[in-house]
């Protein structure tokens, strides 16, 4: 049976992938700061390479699958810290996990990005290009100078995705597969924190998708499973939109 790792999986869309991936059957290990598995602080390499330890150990050196959910919101302590969870606290765990993943079976990895990366390709900040070349001191410190977690959090969700796309043409012969899922508006403790936000909550309640009410956790862990299973195995560095018609209603005349 596969050996699946899960970040973020002590809340919201991690835990309801967590859910799913076993009922389907897999071995899964949570990573998380707390109720998981490997208890791990995601967002310092010392913390990446303990997580990353201890999921190979777990794993016995040969792991089938990761998926990256964990992720801070527009409510982070700091625009820094949104840097280094959410672009380097995916990026570098994967590729501490790679040799791992190459020893399993059918590997595949699903990164969760946002629908708000999709809004940054059309102005891009100078933050990405810090982060796609792998400088989070850089990054951070950038981040932490503008002192606006909106545009940190949509940055790093853009690095992600473009990362992970270049990053699936190299790992195409591999054999890993890598794919993104990009939520809307979802129900879980991160977003009720935005829509609670005073400085972001207005727009954040007001932002609703086309479909006309948020996603669940359980309707992205769907799109996930999908991902991670067998069925999906000619889809290769795509990006599956799972967001009620968001992208469509901002993006209509692109793609
Ligand atoms: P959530 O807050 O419910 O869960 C996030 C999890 O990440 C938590 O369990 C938290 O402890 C963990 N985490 C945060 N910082 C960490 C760190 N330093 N080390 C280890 N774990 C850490 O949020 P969610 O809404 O389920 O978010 C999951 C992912 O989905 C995030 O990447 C988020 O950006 C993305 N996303 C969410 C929405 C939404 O509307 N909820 C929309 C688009 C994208």
């Amino acid at each position: 049976m596969s050996v699946t790792a899960v970040t973020g999986s002590a809340s919201g869309i991690g835990a309801a992938v967590c859910q799913q991936l076993r009922a389907a059957g897999h071995t899964v290990i949570g990573i998380d700061r707390h109720q998981a598995e490997v208890i791990a602080d995601l967002s310092s390499s010392e913390g990446r390479a303990n997580a990353a330890e201890q999921v190979i150990a777990l794993a016995q050196g040969k792991l089938d699958g990761l998926v990256c959910c964990a992720g801070l919101g527009v409510t982070a302590p700091s625009s820094s810290l949104v840097v280094s969870v959410n672009y380097f606290g995916s990026t570098e765990l994967i590729e501490l996990l790679s040799p791992a993943l190459k020893k399993g079976t059918k590997p595949a990895i699903t990164i969760i990005g946002s629908v708000a990366a999709s809004q940054q390709a059309a102005d891009p900040h100078p933050m990405i290009d810090l982060m796609l070349s792998n400088d989070e001191q850089a990054a951070r410190a950038l981040a932490d100078e503008l002192g606006q977690p909106h545009i940190a959090y949509a940055a790093s969700k853009y690095a992600l995705t473009v990362h992970c796309r270049r990053l699936a043409v190299k790992t195409g012969s591999t054999g890993i597969r890598l794919n993104i899922v990009a939520p809307g508006a979802v129900e879980t403790p991160l977003h009720e924190a935005s829509k609670n936000d005073p400085r972001f909550g207005e727009a954040v309640r007001n932002f609703i998708a086309p479909i006309g009410r948020n996603g669940q956790p359980s309707e992205i862990a769907d799109a996930v499973s999908f991902l991670q299973s067998p069925q999906a195995a000619f889809v290769h560095g795509s990006i599956i939109y799972v967001d009620g018609g968001m992208d469509a209603m901002m993006r209509n005349g692109s793609f």
